[in-house]
């Protein structure tokens, strides 16, 4: 049985916890490896490690850790199939949308390999008299990043190279259902000609991330994850007095206007809802069909989804995989036995669906659920699963008001051809990535990634200028050169002009 260990100071690591997971595959059901889950004791060990890296790293100019960046890239494109590989092993996605996965996360180590430009601090010249003011942002020390398991590249990916480029060390605990894309990641970004022990990864689960939570040497957490842990991680870390940005679950409402094109509608409805089996936080999970387009659009997407062929990733023809693992899988399937009892209509039940696949495989295939209600469950609980909910409302304005109702505010989208209706949607919905005619608005690398509501609990959002922000911390220096010899004590506040 293969074991997945840790990464410390450039090499594998075992630690001194014998508590392991166990790490399935999801297409066939089997167990695939053991994960070691570290202790306490083996978070503190990867800290002080990273914390001994630190200041060199730091100093370290910000052209030559660029340079790392530009290194690590190529090395990313280079061995993408090997990545993409990893993750339909221990995820189960698709292999062409694993691809995606790792490409979307390569752009933001584009994005980093501009820090010398994003670093640049600001001056101003003769702020009062002789004084000039300038603001630099420095590394906050070492820093820490908690994954997901539905996106084991991307998200880790959104997290490390900006902190590392910045000049932090990162303390990086992804996943222990799919743990082994990190360590492929660490092993190519020590190649690129990372300093030991600036980026470590600890595998493990709530006992490592608590441990990192209260550990005094780490200075910040990004966390991804469900909603529930976001909010644990954001008051736990808080607390200690930490910056915190904890992203959680969703329930991304999807507004078909009458005016927009049904086809392109139902298009984009079926790929955000079943794209990774459901297992997205951009993923569609309601379409809210304005009057009188709901028989049609639900018809429209009842096509495409009987179509899909669901079955192993690894086989080029599945469009849509299992789901993360067995228990997961049955908690989905219970969601769709729910739904019929609560009233809504079944138009497709992927509990029928023929897999192209092992029988022991974690699969579901898409469910369609027409005249879902608010106050059902599968309207209210974020399924992270292939079922997919309409909802029929009279106007606009009900449906915006479904939207801002809803706790959760990760993304949203407006399907229409009327600017003025897009305009006014851009302008009134309460959502952190809003999409016109675009199903998952992932914002590129040089924005920045963040929900409102239970989505995101913190200020500032991820990767992108925020990211920046988020893993540096401003100083401000008033000098003065010139005339500063003594006129004795003065003991007013000091004015500005
Ligand atoms: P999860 O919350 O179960 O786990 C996330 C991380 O937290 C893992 O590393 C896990 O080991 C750790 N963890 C789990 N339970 C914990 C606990 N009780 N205490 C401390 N740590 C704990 O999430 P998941 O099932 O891996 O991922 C799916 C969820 O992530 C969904 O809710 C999805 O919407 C969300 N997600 C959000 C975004 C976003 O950008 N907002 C992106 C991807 C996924």
């Amino acid at each position: 049985m293969r074991t997945i260990s840790h990464w410390i100071d450039g090499k594998h690591w075992d630690g001194a916890s014998t508590r392991t997971g166990e790490v399935s595959d999801p297409a066939t059901g089997r167990v695939s490896g053991q994960v070691l889950l570290a202790s306490a004791e083996d978070v503190d060990h990867a800290v002080q490690r990273a914390r001994a890296a630190a200041p060199g790293w730091r100093a370290t100019s910000p052209v030559r850790r660029a340079r790392v960046m530009f290194a690590f890239r190529e090395l990313i494109e280079r061995h993408t199939d090997d990545l993409a590989a990893l993750i339909t092993a221990e995820h189960g996605k698709v292999l062409s949308d694993a691809r995606g996965e790792v490409a979307r996360g390569q752009d933001v180590v584009e994005f980093a390999c501009g820090i010398p430009e994003l670093l640049k601090g600001s001056y101003s010249e003769a702020a009062s008299a002789q004084i000039d003011v300038h603001t630099i942002r420095q590394p906050l020390g070492v820093v820490a990043g908690i994954t997901p398991f539905n996106f084991p590249a991307m998200v880790p990916l959104w997290m490390f190279p900006v902190a590392i480029a910045c000049g932090n060390a990162f303390v990086l605990k992804p996943s222990e259902r799919d743990p082994s894309t990190s360590l492929l990641l660490a092993e190519l970004l020590s190649q690129a000609g990372l300093p030991e022990g600036v980026l470590q990864v600890v595998q493990g689960d709530r006992e490592a991330v608590d441990a990192l939570l209260v550990h005094p040497d780490v200075a910040a957490i990004s966390f991804v994850g469900s909603t529930p842990v976001a909010r644990h991680v954001y008051a736990t870390a808080a607390q200690q007095g930490k910056r915190v940005q904890a992203l959680g679950g969703a329930k991304n409402h999807m507004i078909v206007l009458p005016d927009a094109d049904l086809e392109a509608a139902a298009d984009a409805a079926v790929s955000a809802g079943y794209g990774s089996a459901g297992e997205r936080c951009m993923a569609v999970s309601v379409v809210v069909a304005v009057d009188p387009v709901g028989d049609t659009l639900v018809e429209r997407i009842a096509e495409r989804s009987r179509k899909l062929r669901v079955g192993d990733g690894r086989d080029s023809v599945s469009e849509m995989g299992p789901l993360i693992t067995r228990e997961h899988r049955d908690r989905v399937r219970g969601y769709v036995d729910r739904g019929v009892e609560e009233g809504a209509t079944l138009v497709l039940d992927g509990r029928e669906s023929t897999i192209h696949g092992d029988a022991e495989g974690f699969f579901l295939g898409p469910c369609l659920f027409d005249r879902v209600r608010p106050e059902m469950s599968i309207y209210r609980d974020e399924i992270f699963g292939p079922v997919l909910s309409v909802v029929r409302a009279k106007s606009y304005a009900e449906a915006l008001a479904l939207v801002n109702d809803n706790p959760y505010g990760n993304g949203t989208a407006l399907f229409t051809r009327d600017g003025g209706a897009a305009q006014q949607f851009e302008r009134e919905v309460e959502a952190g990535m809003v999409g016109i005619n675009v199903a998952i608005p992932v914002p590129v690398a040089f924005h920045s990634f963040g929900g409102w509501g239970q989505s995101l609990f913190g200020d500032t959002h991820a990767y992108g200028p925020e990211g920046v922000r988020f893993y540096t911390r401003a100083k401000v220096v008033t000098s003065r050169w010139a005339d500063a010899t003594s006129r004795g004590p003065d003991l007013r506040f000091p004015g500005s002009g």
